[in-house]
């Protein structure tokens, strides 16, 4: 799923198209994909966005007048992009906005269960949409952190994903994160001290900017990530081979190494945990 860094790189590119030009025509939109029917979609005819914006992994797309907002959230395999005035789009977009101009901001989702949403909403119903989300990962600082990490105590893997503490942050930048800050997955929040969760605010500032620098240069997953999905390869650190843990219902990529003191971690698939 895109986190922060590949969402805030979209949002900077689609920031100048979205804005361009009046919206022309909205939809259509696959029933799957469309969360909200009221406003009706065609009520952003004529109206043209402020630009893009946006809120952990959402991106938001206010209109000028300040009466509307359409919120989409990509999930796992959504993808928005811009096709120029006269290019060929897909026949069957999840979603398709088209604008004064002739160019259209386009919704694909390439998987057989749709996931992906757009919803339509007044600035107040968006507010309230997103009220659930915690601060925003990028700049949280040592403070703050400390306050989340402290607040209750839980699996730091667990905690830097729960999207109602800090949003932003999926599995993949956990796991670049966690190594970066040399703390183990499994460490409990509760337990860190001061210094710890310096590292850990310093190592979430230092990781999702590189990433977001590497995304806006249109970096790859190989060429981003240096501890996710490298299982077997030698640490970019110190050379051990990454290793893998199943945890809930997520994969782990750590150094044992850096990150456990040579310890190995267990298996805490929740399958397995329920058996
Ligand atoms: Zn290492």
């Amino acid at each position: 799923m895109p986190e922060l860094p590949e969402m805030e790189a979209w949002r900077r590119q689609l920031n100048d198209p979205v804005s361009a030009f009046p919206i022309a025509s909205a939809g259509p939109a696959h029933i799957a994909t469309l969360k909200t029917f009221d406003p009706p979609l065609d009520s952003l005819e004529g109206r043209r966005f402020r630009g893009a914006d946006r809120r952990g992994k959402r991106l938001l797309f206010p209109t000028d007048d300040g009466e509307l907002v359409l919120l989409v959230h990509l999930m796992t395999a959504g993808r928005l992009r811009i096709v120029t005035a006269g290019g060929a789009g897909p026949k069957s977009p999840a979603f398709r906005l088209e604008f004064a101009d002739g160019a259209q901001l386009i919704l694909t989702e390439n998987a057989r269960k749709k996931r992906a949403g757009v919803w339509l909403l007044t600035p107040e119903a968006a507010d309230a949409e997103l009220a659930h989300l915690g601060p925003e990962a990028l700049g949280l600082g040592p403070e703050q952190l400390g306050e989340i990490v402290h607040g209750e105590s839980r699996r730091l893997h667990a905690l830097l994903r729960d999207q109602r503490l800090i949003a932003g942050i999926g599995r993949a930048w956990a796991n670049e994160i966690l190594h970066t800050a040399k703390l183990s997955p499994y460490a409990l929040s509760g337990d860190l001290d001061g210094e710890e969760v310096a590292r850990l605010a310093a190592a979430i500032d230092a990781e999702l900017e590189r990433g977001l620098e590497l995304r806006e240069a249109g970096a790859s997953d190989e060429k981003t990530y240096r501890v996710h999905r490298r299982l077997g390869e030698p640490c970019h650190v110190c050379g051990t081979p990454i290793a893998q843990v199943d945890f809930e219902e997520h994969t782990i990529f750590y150094c044992p190494t850096c990150q456990t003191g040579g310890r190995v971690l267990k298996d805490r698939r929740l399958s397995r945990l329920l058996r």
